[in-house]
């Protein structure tokens, strides 16, 4: 077996790791509370991903056991799921944004804007969480030089155990750049939760995009964007301990597909001007601008049948690709092949 093989057996390990063995905390009152968790949709099932899917479908982004990412059909029931609420604060924190037929997206709402934010950062922290506990068990492993005891816990063989205790150093890395990300994130979930029980949204910026007769996917995440459109660097990639974070979420609703980006009012300086850039763009320049956006940052992202269905077997592997190479690389907008993920309504 190649070392490039091992290695990609040992992250498949990770991957299929954190699946199985997933965080189950929930993150209400402060992270105090110790309820059974429920599987909370990060991006709303019920209205949302309903509108997108076709039978019951959505497509999502997935590793497969091969380690490569393909779009996946996955069910609207699982799809975007995270185990990070009791069923009691999912319901009380969020239950202003499960929106219906009756109650649809007011992007007036300054409130709905920050509840969309906190649910995609809340997914974010607890993925973080999970990141964090499942590498620590990771650590402490190869500190030991327990071959059986990773050979357990990835289910691999004795060759790709060895690896990943050679990789110990690589681990380490990996867990400090997690621990700079986690704090951050928690910074950011809990500013969020205060301004909404204050009820005083002044610290958050919001940038709402309309897009009319238009639908095609929805996404719930938190990112740390690395390049303006002109390929002006926004963050650079070593551990800031105050990256210009942004939180985005796009969904169908009211005949519109909407775009929603907040982020802290102390990054305005360094996030105001790529804003202001996708703003000045003329419509269908936005649209694929965003797209890139989504497709580059993005990895909480639902995509409608409809819209996949309608790419050719080429551009479909050129974008599965594209998203595979932006979890390792760093391109620039001008870099990432051309994707327009918006469809009409
Ligand atoms: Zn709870």
């Amino acid at each position: 077996m190649s070392e490039e093989t091992r290695l990609r057996r040992v992250f498949m390990a990770l991957v299929d790791w954190r699946r199985r063995d997933a965080l189950a905390k929930c993150l209400g009152n402060d992270l105090q509370c110790g309820a059974a968790v429920i599987r909370s949709h990060s991006i709303q099932c019920g209205f949302i991903l309903k509108q997108l899917s076709a039978d019951g479908h959505v497509y999502v982004f997935e590793h497969e056991l091969d380690g490569v990412v393909r779009l996946t059909r996955k069910g609207i029931r699982r799809a975007s799921t995270f185990s990070g609420f009791c069923a009691a604060h999912d319901q009380s924190i969020f239950r202003r944004i499960d929106f219906s037929n009756e109650r649809t997206f007011d992007s007036e709402s300054v409130e709905q804007i920050l509840l969309l934010s906190l649910r995609a950062i809340s997914r974010e922290f607890w993925a973080k969480l999970n990141n964090q506990a499942s590498l620590r068990r990771l650590a402490d492993l190869t500190r030991q030089r327990d071959v059986a005891g990773i050979m357990a816990l990835f289910n691999c063989d004795d060759s790709v155990a060895r690896t990943v205790i050679l990789r110990a150093s690589d681990i380490g890395l990996f867990r400090e750049g997690t621990t700079w990300s986690t704090e951050r994130t928690r910074r950011s979930f809990f500013s969020l939760s205060r301004q909404l029980e204050n009820q005083k949204y002044h610290l958050t910026v919001r940038q709402v995009f309309e897009f009319p007769n238009r639908t095609g996917f929805a996404a719930a995440s938190g990112t740390t964007p690395l390049y303006d459109l002109h390929g002006k660097e926004i963050n650079s990639l070593g551990h800031d301990r105050d990256a210009a974070d942004l939180v985005l979420n796009a969904f169908p609703s009211n005949g519109s597909q909407w775009v929603v980006v907040t982020y802290h009012q102390r990054h305005a300086n360094r996030l105001a001007p790529f804003l202001n850039q996708l703003i000045a763009l003329p419509r269908e320049e936005r649209e694929i601008a965003i797209s890139k956006f989504v497709v580059m940052n993005i990895e909480n992202l639902a995509l409608a049948p409809a819209l996949v269905n309608e790419l050719t077997p080429e551009k479909r592997q050129e974008v599965e690709s594209a998203f595979q190479r932006t979890i390792l690389d760093n391109e620039t907008f001008t870099q990432f092949p051309e994707v327009n993920l918006f469809i009409k309504a």
